[in-house]
């Protein structure tokens, strides 16, 4: 038998080279999605409950790559934020939802209709992300209020410091910051409260226990949440509302807005807009 090389010793496999292989020449393939024009965002509407108007819409990026097909966000995110690549590509993602948006304002677009975006950890922690977002805004002439940005809740932990620097430009400048995924941190929301932010987004997986009969805590834990936010001053989202039950106890329990499949799904731009032109008051 072969004999093993000191490092690898044991933990080789043939399936590890394959997937570092299938990872290299991905991570190359993203580096040039952005020219290869293989990128593209799609849009989800998110309902103001008490209003009955879509609120906001959430841009959601989208890789369909020549060599690897359609790869999700959840794999290629991570990979873009390993190499630095997200810098460049969450540029480009903020730049084409400011343009997407300016095309619907355009075309009669509610003015208040806000373009939510999502930032990585890696994108915050940079310094000169507030120019990049004032430099965007200022090159598509749009006001700040109308762009919300969306930050994981463990970042505001990790990096409190650097966290709150960027939040209170942000604020100055009068961009909207959501919390997002909020629950599953360690955040509590007496710390959150202290923090310039506007609106928590509350995760899927506390949204998809709130009507099910057997699942007394996602909903003592939803309906707590949407409580003392409201208490502190903040907006609630709820994620991934999938079903008219979980609508309902969302609407009972003073939840503000809500985004998921129930509502529309993520949609193509041209999609989108003819949803916010033709979606029923509810
Ligand atoms: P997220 O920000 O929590 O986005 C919500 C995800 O849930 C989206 O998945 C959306 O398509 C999905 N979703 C919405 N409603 C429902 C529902 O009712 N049921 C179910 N099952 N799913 C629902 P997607 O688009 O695959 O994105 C996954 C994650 O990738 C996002 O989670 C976000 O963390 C990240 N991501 C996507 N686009 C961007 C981006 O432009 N920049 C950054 N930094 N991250 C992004
Ligand atoms: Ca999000
Ligand atoms: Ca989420
Ligand atoms: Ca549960």
């Amino acid at each position: 038998a072969k004999r093993r090389g000191k490092r690898n010793y044991a933990r080789y496999s043939p399936d590890m080279d394959r997937d570092s292989r299938r990872r290299t020449s991905r991570i190359a393939a993203l580096r040039r999605a952005i020219e290869r024009e293989e990128l593209s965002l799609v849009y989800q509407p998110e309902l103001h409950l008490t209003q009955g108007r879509i609120h906001s819409v959430e841009a959601l990026l989208r890789w369909n790559s020549t060599d690897h097909g359609t790869v999700p966000p959840g794999e290629f995110i991570p990979l873009a934020e390993e190499t630095g690549l997200i810098i460049p590509l969450g540029e480009w993602v903020l730049d084409q939802a400011c343009r997407t948006l300016v095309a619907w304002r355009a075309a009669g677009a509610d003015p208040a209709l806000k373009m939510a975006v999502n930032i990585s950890a890696v994108q915050l922690l940079r310094s000169d992300l507030p120019d990049t977002v004032a430099r965007i805004l200022q090159r598509h002439a749009l006001p700040p209020g109308v762009l919300e940005l969306e930050l994981i809740e463990s970042v505001l932990m990790s990096h409190a410091e650097q966290a709150l620097r960027r939040l209170h430009v942000f604020r100055e400048l009068g961009v909207s910051i959501a919390v997002d995924d909020f629950g599953t941190g360690y955040s509590s929301l007496s710390y959150l409260h202290r923090l310039p932010i506007d609106t928590l987004k509350i995760d899927k997986t506390f949204i998809d226990g709130v009507a099910a009969p057997d699942d007394h805590d996602d909903a003592t834990i939803t309906s707590t949440i949407i409580a003392m936010a409201r208490t502190l001053g903040l907006a609630t989202v709820a994620e991934g509302v999938e079903t008219p039950a979980q609508l309902a106890f969302l609407q009972r329990h003073g939840c503000d807005i809500a985004q998921g499949f129930h509502i529309s799904r993520p949609l193509p731009g041209d999609d989108c807009q003819h949803f916010l032109e033709t979606a029923p008051a509810r």
